[in-house]
C-alpha cells in the first residue's frame, strides 16, 4: 500500500511530489503526457525565472526530469479507473494496479480545439487557447471568444479587462451562463486572413476580428471524480481551502480545481496541497 499516489505530472502534480518527498514521503507519480502543453510549441513568457520565452512543453518536461532526478518514482501511463478500496484507493492504469492511502488528482484540463478550416493555419497567429496567457497581447483589439459554458465565462472575464470589444461565439451551442457581451450562436465554418487572422466566418456571415480565443474546455479527470461521487461544480472539482475533496483522503490541485489556469497557480497549489497531505497522513 502506497501512502500517496499523484495522478498527473504537470506543474501541480510535480510540485506536490517534490514537497512530499522532502517531507520524507515516497510519492508515486503517474502521468500520461505533458498535460495542457503537450504537443504545442506555444512559448511561456510569464513564468518566474525565465528571461527568454520558453517553449511550454520544454518547461513541463524539465519539471518531470527534476522530480525524477530527485529520486521520485514516475510512471508514464494512463489511469483508467480510480475506486475506493477497503482502506484507501485503488488506482488502475492500462498496465498496473496500485493501492494508496491518499490520492492527489492533478490531472489538469484539456483544451478542446476546433476542426474547422483555418484553425491550424492561424493557431498562434491570432487564434489562442488561453486568454489568461495571451490576452495581454490583444489589448484594445476586436476579439472573439468561442465557448458556451463556465470555462468560457471565466476566460471572458479576463478578456473584458483587456478589450471593450469581445463577442461570444457559441458555435451552434446553447449559451449555458450569463454574459453581458454580444453573443452569436451560429456555427463557425472557417477562419480567414493572410499572415494573421482577419475574419471569423459563420454559416450566416463574416466578422472582422484581430484575435480568437477558444474556451471549450473539458475537464479530464472529472470522469474519475464522478465515479467516486466527488462534488464537481461546472468544470471544476470542488475542494476546501486545504485542497481536500468531499471524499476523505482524496485531494485535488491545479487547473482541475479551477481559478486561474496558469502555471504559477498550479505550482502554488502543488506546494500547498503537499502540506495538507503530509499533515493528513501524519495524523491518521
Ligand atoms: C496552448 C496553451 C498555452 C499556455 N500558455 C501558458 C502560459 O504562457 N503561461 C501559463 O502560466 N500557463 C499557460 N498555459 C496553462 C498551463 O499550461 C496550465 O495552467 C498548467 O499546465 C496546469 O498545470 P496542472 O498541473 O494543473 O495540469 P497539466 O499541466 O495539464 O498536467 C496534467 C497532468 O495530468 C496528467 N493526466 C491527465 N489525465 C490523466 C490520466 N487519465 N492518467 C494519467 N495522467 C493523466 C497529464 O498527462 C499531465 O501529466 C497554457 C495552456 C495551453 C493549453
Amino acid at each position: 500500500m502506497k501512502k500517496i499516489v499523484i495522478i498527473g505530472y504537470g506543474p501541480a502534480g510535480a510540485t506536490a511530489a517534490l514537497y512530499l518527498k522532502r517531507y520524507g514521503l515516497e510519492p508515486l507519480v503517474i502521468g500520461k503526457d505533458l498535460g495542457a502543453l503537450e504537443g504545442y510549441n506555444d512559448v511561456v513568457e510569464n513564468y518566474y525565472g525565465h528571461p527568454q520565452p520558453i517553449v511550454g512543453s520544454k518547461l513541463i518536461q524539465a519539471g518531470v526530469d527534476q522530480i525524477k532526478n530527485f529520486g521520485i518514482e514516475v510512471i508514464t501511463d494512463s489511469v483508467i479507473s480510480l475506486k475506493q478500496g477497503e482502506t484507501g484507493f485503488v488506482i488502475s492504469t492500462t498496465k498496473q494496479t496500485f493501492e494508496s492511502e491518499t490520492v492527489l488528482l492533478a490531472t489538469g484540463k484539456t483544451r478542446q480545439t476546433l476542426n474547422i478550416p483555418g484553425f491550424k493555419k492561424f493557431r498562434g497567429k491570432g487564434i489562442s487557447l488561453c486568454a489568461t496567457c495571451d490576452g495581454y497581447f490583444y489589448r484594445r483589439k476586436k476579439l472573439a471568444i468561442v465557448g458556451c459554458g463556465l470555462y468560457m465565462q471565466h476566460e471572458l472575464e479576463y478578456l473584458n479587462r483587456v478589450s471593450q470589444d469581445v463577442t461570444v461565439f457559441t458555435h451552434g451551442n446553447e449559451l449555458q451562463c450569463d454574459v453581458e457581451n454580444p453573443v452569436i450562436t451560429d456555427k463557425i465554418i472557417g477562419f480567414k486572413g493572410d499572415e494573421k487572422i482577419s475574419h471569423l466566418v459563420t454559416e450566416k456571415g463574416e466578422y472582422p476580428i484581430d484575435g480568437v480565443f477558444i474556451a471549450l474546455g473539458v475537464p479530464s479527470s472529472i470522469d474519475f471524480a464522478s465515479q467516486l461521487g466527488v462534488i464537481v461544480e461546472g468544470n471544476n472539482i470542488t475542494v476546501d481551502e486545504k485542497y481536500q475533496t468531499n471524499i476523505e483522503g482524496l485531494f485535488a490541485a491545479g487547473d482541475i480545481i479551477g481559478g486561474k489556469l496558469q502555471i504559477a497557480k498550479a505550482v502554488h497549489d502543488g506546494m500547498m496541497v503537499a502540506d495538507t497531505i503530509y499533515t493528513y497522513l501524519k495524523n491518521k
